[in-house]
């Protein structure tokens, strides 16, 4: 009899669990709806004063014989998985999972991604007339579309060559127009940056301020351009999400670059991390290039670095050239002089791993 009774009660049991079951899923069915509200409205996932409401309105309503402590504990249980469900359904906006197909960012009509690598070159500064007039004849005679320059630079040494800031950004710009380069120079002050697009047609946020997340913002109210580039001691996770900083503000034309990261290694300026191309391009829908001059430091190895980038992948290469490296005011050391770009430029064309010249 006594038997009966409790098979009896634990059927009854089975019942309500699966009643339970329904409701938990009912429940996380709202639960999602709600994320999305969020997601779309910019709303964080957890609300602190929203969770402790509904405890103090559940204790209230505790008919027992569970304590207060135990329905708040089980409770808590079920808003923390909730909350997992919730960043689980938040995708990154430059996440591929938001777009299978690659993103390509116009810079003047010059694409970048969508299979066709570009090769960015110019000096690391902007320094003098003489020097843009030379670098402007020798990218023009290169083929190349995108020119950058530095006028705002971020030096390790606040004695050294800070840049000639505004009006390199406009001796930059006067060499553009001369010869049809569409440009790209380092901002780091956000306050600059409402300047800056009027002279130059892409940002560049560098390494230093890759997590300088005003910078990020104000590039990201914008709609021009931006090339991100990985910060020396950054995880591929932590650039990924400086990205989207600049994505959640509305500008997703973004191009993402890896430029060495700090390790151990000596025997370059920084250590590529060659796998961050690939990685990159699976778990963002974003263009990648990679610098090859600051992240060796070595003009001897910079052609096969190129040719390891655009083997894995990547959507072109970055590089400074300088008519006299010796006398460069910043990276003497590193950039390419005219017979050094010129024979990079041709192994890669004759390799086929960046377009012929045309004219
Ligand atoms: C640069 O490209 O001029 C530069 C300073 O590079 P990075 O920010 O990668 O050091
Ligand atoms: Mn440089």
């Amino acid at each position: 009899m006594a038997e009966d009774r409790l098979k009896d009660l634990r059927s009854e049991l089975d019942v309500i669990n699966l009643e339970l079951l329904q409701l938990l899923s009912k429940r996380a069915d709202v639960v999602q709806r709600i994320g999305q509200l969020k997601q779309a409205r910019g709303v964080a996932i957890f609300d602190p004063e929203r969770e402790k409401q509904q405890l103090d309105r559940l204790v209230q309503e505790n008919p027992g014989p569970f304590p207060d402590s135990t329905i708040r504990h089980l409770f808590k249980q079920i808003f923390q998985a909730s909350q997992g469900l919730q960043e689980e359904q938040r995708k990154l906006l430059v996440s591929r999972q938001r777009s299978h197909e690659d993103t390509v960012v116009t810079v003047r009509g010059i694409k970048i991604g969508g299979g066709v690598p570009i090769i960015v070159g110019g000096p690391c500064s902007v320094e003098t007339d003489d020097q843009m007039e030379k670098i402007g004849q020798e990218m023009q005679a290169q083929g190349i579309q995108l020119v950058r320059g530095g006028a705002f630079k971020p030096r390790t040494s606040p004695y050294d060559f800070q840049g000639l800031g505004e009006k390199g950004l406009r001796m930059l710009r006067d060499t553009a127009q001369k010869y049809g380069f569409a440009t790209v120079s380092e901002i780091v002050n956000p306050a600059d940056v409402e300047m800056a697009i009027q002279y130059v047609d892409m940002i560049q946020v560098g390494a230093r301020n890759m997590q300088n997340f005003e910078l990020l913002k104000a590039v990201g109210n914008t709609r021009v351009p931006v090339l991100l580039k990985r910060g020396l001691s950054a995880t591929i996770e932590e650039l990924i999400y400086a990205a989207e900083y600049i994505a959640a503000r509305g500008n997703e034309r973004i191009v993402l670059c890896e430029r060495g990261i700090r390790t151990y290694e000596k025997a370059t300026r920084n250590t590529l991390d060659i796998s961050a191309v690939p990685i990159l391009k699976q778990e963002t829908h974003l263009p990648v290039l990679v610098d090859v001059t600051h992240s060796t430091g070595r003009k001897d190895i910079m052609l096969p670095v190129a040719k390891a980038a655009l083997a894995v992948g990547a959507d072109g290469v970055m590089v400074e050239v300088h008519p006299e490296p010796q006398v460069a005011l910043s990276d003497a050391k590193q950039q390419m002089n005219f017979a050094e770009f010129e024979a990079f430029m041709e192994a890669l064309r004759s390799a086929g791993m960046i377009p012929a010249l045309t004219n």
